[in-house]
């Protein structure tokens, strides 16, 4: 019996069938009852890479230098600070990237006198108005205590200090005559008068200075609304670090009922006065 595609024939009939039997199983093929495979197409060839060699060119590597940290505008006293000689003084200003120039019609009294040329510990200190030359002469060392006071006050949010001036010729603390000639005639004090701030609002020492108590001593007075907080920081501020050695407000006198007078080297022997 010759099976063909699932049948069978009797053998009386295979040779006649023999022919067309071979035909049939040709047609129809194996018998498959499995899953249908999917063959995936073959992966593309891959591609022909060039193996010749490249020519580098040879990249010169400089060492970066790591970037200086931000100077400190900070780390000296009062007493280092009137120490410093000139070239002393003029390296902390480079140092600190503080800019002057140099002022060739500053009076003899000051002993290395500049003008500031930009900020000092991120702060302009102005004397503002015309023609207000040689009043805003200062000597090199008390730009240094500027330029430490000035980052205690860029921390407060003050981008400028306005100052009735620095340089002032004689004797004379308002309508007081003293004997010796004040620290401005040195270049080394200042009468600051008014603060800017960052959003542009400005403190005024004469009608923001609202504080009670603190008779001995000023810095234990209590501030009275946020202005006169803010005013009592700035003048503490230095006095606690020691940057000046006098440090006058409204609380001392009315000659200065409205500035601060900071100054280097006054005070007397002591060199220090706070009130
Ligand atoms: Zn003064």
């Amino acid at each position: 019996m010759v099976r063909w595609c699932g049948g069978a024939v009797k053998g009386g009939t295979r040779r006649v069938l023999a022919s067309f039997a071979t035909l049939a199983l040709a047609a129809c093929g194996p018998r498959s009852y499995g899953p249908r495979v999917v063959v995936p197409p073959a992966p593309p060839p891959p591609p022909v890479v060039d193996v010749r060699p490249v020519a580098v060119t040879p990249v010169l590597v400089v060492p970066v230098e790591p970037e200086p940290s931000p100077a400190p505008f900070t780390g000296y006293d009062a007493d280092d600070i009137l120490a410093l000689d000139p070239d002393e003084c003029r390296a902390v200003l480079a140092d600190w990237g503080v800019t002057w120039e140099t002022a060739d019609d500053a009076p003899e009294t000051i002993e290395d006198p500049i003008r500031l040329t930009g900020p000092a510990g991120g702060v302009r200190f102005r004397v503002p108005g015309e023609d207000v030359a040689p009043h805003d002469v200062i000597d090199c060392r008390f730009a240094v205590a500027l330029a430490e006071w000035g980052a205690q006050l860029h921390e407060r949010g003050v981008v400028e200090v306005d100052a009735f001036g620095f340089w002032r010729g004689g004797h004379r603390v308002g309508s007081h005559v003293r004997d010796e000639p004040t620290q401005h005639n040195y270049g080394l004090a200042i009468d600051a008068a008014y603060f800017v701030l960052e959003d542009d609002s400005k403190l005024v020492v004469l009608s923001d200075w609202e504080i009670s108590g603190g008779e001995d001593w000023t810095c234990d007075a209590t501030p009275e609304g946020d202005a006169a907080a803010l005013l009592l920081d700035f003048f503490c501020a230095p006095a606690e670090a020691s940057i000046f050695h006098v440090y006058i407000g409204p609380a001392h006198d009315a000659e200065h009922h409205n500035h601060f007078h900071f100054d280097l080297g006054g005070g007397g022997e002591g060199g220090w006065f706070l009130n």
